[in-house]
Parts: structure tokens; C-alpha cells; sequence
């Protein structure tokens, strides 16, 4: 995708600070981190988000995203990572290429907890969730 800000990346048409590269995937940091080490693993084919990559692909994204926060808890004094991915403008997506955000968490980083905000259900309500859910699979 010509127009794509991590294809290009990808491409080695716009630089990047990288931290890993293999066949399939690139991992390179966040221009805007949300801490230090804020690292993105990102498929180096185009897929729009985490529902559509395909599953060998994803597999291989998250074992690389786990190697990613062991190398963080190694060696930044990391004591704690938040692997995240949005998925559509909703849930704060802004790059539509798929791709694994890993956070790497200090003691006292400021950054709290990522879901504040929780709701209280009524248990028929959470008996329909469940199953509409399930039903989708
Ligand atoms: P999203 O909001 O889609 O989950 O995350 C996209 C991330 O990509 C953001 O955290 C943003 O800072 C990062 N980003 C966007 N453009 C660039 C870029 O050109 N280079 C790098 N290194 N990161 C980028
Ligand atoms: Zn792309």
C-alpha cells in the first residue's frame, strides 16, 4: 500500500529506529512513545488490524512481540510490559496496518492502569453478552 506510513517503513522508504527484522515482521520504535522503549511489531505485509491478519502470521507477531518484552525486562530495568492492539478508530487506532504495540512499564511511570473506567452489568445482560459472543465464533 503505497499510501501507508508501515508499509513504507517496511520498505525502507521512511526510517525507523530498529530493533528487530525477519522474513515476515519488523520491529522498529514508536515515534511517540508512551515509554521508554515503546516498541511497535508490525507484519511487514499489509493487513488492516488484528481481526484480519492471518493467524500463522499472528502467531508468529506475538512470539516475536514476547521476545521483544524479555529483551525489555533485560535490559531497560523494564519491570512490567502492556502488549496492546488497537483495533479500528474506536479502540484508537491510527495506523491501519496491523501491528503489536509493547510497553514496556517502570515503577511509577505515571501511566496507570490502561482501563480505568469499568461497567457494572446486570447478570441477564451478562448471560446475553456471553452468548452473542459465542454465537460469532
Ligand atoms: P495505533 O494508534 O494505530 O494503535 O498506533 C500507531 C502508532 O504508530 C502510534 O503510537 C504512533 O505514534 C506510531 N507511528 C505513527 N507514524 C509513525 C512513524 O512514521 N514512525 C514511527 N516510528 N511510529 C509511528
Ligand atoms: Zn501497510
Amino acid at each position: 500500500m503505497a499510501d501507508c506510513v508501515f508499509c513504507r517503513i517496511a520498505q525502507g522508504e521512511i526510517p525507523a529506529n530498529k530493533v528487530y527484522e525477519d522474513q515476515s515482521v519488523i520491529c522498529f520504535l514508536d515515534a511517540n512513545p508512551a515509554s521508554k522503549g515503546h516498541t511497535l511489531v508490525v507484519t511487514k505485509s499489509h493487513y488492516e488490524n488484528f481481526t484480519t491478519v492471518p493467524k500463522d502470521l499472528l502467531s508468529h507477531a506475538i512470539q516475536v512481540a514476547q521476545m521483544v518484552s524479555q529483551a525489555c525486562l533485560a535490559q531497560l530495568g523494564a519491570t512490567g510490559v502492556n502488549v496492546v492492539t488497537n483495533v479500528g478508530r474506536a479502540a484508537g487506532q491510527s495506523v491501519m496496518h496491523f501491528h503489536l504495540h509493547v510497553i514496556p512499564r517502570y515503577e511509577d511511570d505515571g501511566l496507570g492502569q490502561l482501563f480505568t473506567e469499568t461497567l457494572s452489568l446486570p447478570s441477564d445482560q451478562l448471560l446475553l453478552l456471553a452468548d452473542s459472543i459465542r454465537q460469532g465464533m
